[in-house]
Formats: C-alpha cells, sequence, structure tokens
C-alpha cells in the first residue's frame, strides 16, 4: 500500500458495525462486524476487485466508501485531481457537505431493473442527477441524456421509453449511463454483471473497460465471480468477515496465492487450460457470524494449516513481495520475508 501512484483514495481503519437491538427498550445488544479496519489506498485509473464469499463485507464496504451507509470509525480520504480539491475526510462531511462528493463517486448496481424506477421513462430518471448538479435548461437535460445513450451504445430516442422495454442488458448500460451522468471520478460496480448472461455480460465488461479509457475511470468491482476479475482487474483484494486477507496485483495474485483462504476461492474457478488447473480445496464449515467472530485469526476454525497461534493471535496485513510486486497478506504462516520470484 506504499506504491507511489496517484492515490484517489485512502482507507484508514475503516469500520463499519451494525447495531444489533432487542427488547421493548430497544437495547443495544451487539454489532455486527461488517466492515473490521480495513487500511487500503485506490489509485486513480486502475480497476480495484474486491472479491468474498456473500456476507464477507465487500458490498458493506462499497457503500461505506460512497458514504451511502456511514462508517461508524476510520477515514475514507478522497483526493482531488491534479491536487485542486486538496484531501478531504469523507467521514468527517455532514450530508449536505457531501453533495459535492457524491458526484465524483457513483455506483451501479447489481440489479438493474430494480434500480431503475418503472413509474419514469429513462428521461425522467436520468435527469434528477443532472437537475440537482444545476443542469437547468430541459433541453440541455435531453441532449446530455442522449450523449450518454448513445456512449453506451443505445440509441438516443429510448430516453422516452420505459425500464420494462428493455433486456437486462440494456438496463444494465442505462444504469451505466446513469452514473455517468455528473461525470464521475471513480465507479462502485456492486455486482454489476452478475445477473447477466455470460454473453452479455462480456459485452457490459467491455463497454466498461472503454468507458473507462476513455474517461480516465477509477473502478471499484465488486463480485463474488471470480472468472470475470481476473480480465479486468488489475488489482485484487480479498475479503473475509470484513477485513482484506489478502490484497495484490491480479497476475501475482493468481500465480502467488499466498492466503490459505484465497488458495480455496481460487480453486473453485472452472479452469479450461489444464495447465493451469488445480486441485479443488472444499472449505470446511461455514462462514462465522459476523456479530461474534473467531479470536485470532478469523478463518482459523476452517484452515487446514492452523496452528496454536492463529485461534490467539490477529495476523497483521503484511507486505511481502512477489513477481517483484507488492502483495500484502494476513497470516501467520507468510514470512515478513517472503520473496516469491
Ligand atoms: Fe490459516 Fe493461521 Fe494463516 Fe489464519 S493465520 S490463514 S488460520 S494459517
Amino acid at each position: 500500500m506504499t506504491e507511489s501512484r496517484d492515490v484517489i483514495l485512502q482507507l484508514r481503519d475503516l469500520k463499519t458495525y451494525f447495531a444489533l437491538r432487542q427488547g421493548v427498550f430497544q437495547r443495544v445488544t451487539g454489532f455486527v462486524k461488517a466492515v473490521d479496519g480495513i487500511n487500503l489506498d485506490i489509485y486513480r485509473g486502475e480497476v480495484l476487485g474486491l472479491v468474498g464469499e456473500s456476507g464477507c463485507g465487500k458490498t458493506t464496504l462499497g457503500k461505506s466508501i460512497l458514504q451511502l451507509i456511514r462508517p461508524t470509525a476510520g477515514e475514507i480520504t478522497y483526493h482531488g485531481a491534479d491536487g485542486t480539491d486538496g484531501a478531504v475526510d469523507m467521514c468527517c462531511l455532514s450530508d449536505a457537505e457531501m453533495v459535492a462528493y457524491r458526484k465524483k463517486l457513483q455506483i451501479v448496481f447489481q440489479d438493474p431493473h430494480s434500480s431503475l424506477n418503472p413509474a419514469f421513462t429513462i428521461f425522467g430518471s436520468l435527469q434528477d442527477p443532472l437537475k440537482k448538479y444545476g443542469v437547468k435548461s430541459k433541453k440541455e437535460r435531453r441532449k446530455i441524456i442522449g450523449d450518454l445513450l448513445e456512449a453506451v451504445n443505445l440509441q438516443r430516442d429510448y430516453m422516452d421509453r420505459y425500464p420494462h422495454e428493455f433486456s437486462g442488458g440494456q438496463r444494465q448500460r442505462i444504469g451505466i449511463a446513469r452514473a455517468l451522468s455528473v461525470e464521475p471520478e471513480l465507479i462502485v460496480c456492486d455486482e454489476a454483471v452478475s445477473a447477466l448472461d455470460v454473453s452479455i455480460q462480456a459485452q457490459v465488461l467491455q463497454l466498461l473497460m472503454d468507458l473507462k479509457k476513455k474517461r480516465n475511470l477509477t473502478y471499484i468491482f465488486i463480485t463474488h465471480d471470480l472468472s470475470v476479475t481476473e480480465y479486468i482487474c488489475d488489482r485484487i483484494a480479498v475479503m473475509y468477515l470484513g477485513r482484506i486477507v489478502e490484497l495484490a496485483h491480479t497476475e501475482d495474485l493468481y500465480e502467488h496465492r499466498l492466503h490459505p483462504y484465497t488458495q480455496a476461492l481460487l480453486s473453485s474457478i472452472p479452469v479450461a487450460d489444464l495447465d493451469r488447473k488445480t486441485k479443488r480445496i472444499v472449505l470446511e464449515g461455514d462462514v462465522p457470524s459476523p456479530i461474534n467472530p473467531p479470536s485470532g485469526c478469523p478463518f482459523h476454525p476452517r484452515c487446514r494449516f492452523a496452528k496454536d497461534i492463529c485461534s490467539t493471535e490477529v495476523p497483521a496485513l503484511r507486505k511481502v513481495v512477489t513477481g517483484g510486486k507488492e502483495h500484502h497478506v494476513s497470516c501467520h504462516l507468510v514470512d515478513d520475508t517472503v520473496t516469491a520470484a
């Protein structure tokens, strides 16, 4: 996390807990630790994959970054392009102060059907953010929305149709157009292609990559589908029970999977190339509850390499080097000095 690149977002000890309440007086009886102490730098222009099983906290982390869910503790520092906007800890901003930053950070949701209001035409849905950010003339809004629809390979006149008139892939393109309408710098793609057929997935992924190049976008790509991350992500962060357990450049992660959880996750991807086929590692047991996570390494009850120390001491996310690049891993069995060529 100390590479000398242009950082757009810096996360420091980020925590998002949800209170559990019970009884007539709704007393707090515990917390769901959905995001539990994340430290991460996100570089301008990169595609960062966030992967892990359902319930690992990746969607909560994405929403916390956008302040759609307010974090419980920690910092999310946004660095403006060319230093023009300085550095701002968004966790300290009020809702009113956040308005200017919401423009820079947008999201594309998994389900394009439920993220578009069925009662509104596409123009009706897409004009709201434009109005909010000061495009007063309706003629101007129609022009911008027409341009956006063309940018996502749809026809301009589709803006007068309703969401039910489109296929899943077209609706996801409209979701992308809406995210682009305020000219963001970073987009969180939350399982953005998971609900689509495989052939349509490929088209939408290609569109996302083309738009990234043309508009110098940064993506946080949240997915449980590891077969797509290899092809579009520059780096991948593997999450388990609200924490990052491994973070590396994509190639290095696939070549030098150091954390036992990553090894199990990646072994489950279907591979056509027999040379790359690895033995499937089946994890024992269920994901522990984030209300009462295991002591020490949270993965220890399911880890085939667990030692005594694993149940008592939390392993730090340490920097090692693989393939000549920075690689971070949180496991007692990976030595600080590991250097895989
Ligand atoms: Fe397994 Fe121990 Fe490493 Fe955790 S710290 S992943 S339990 S070996």
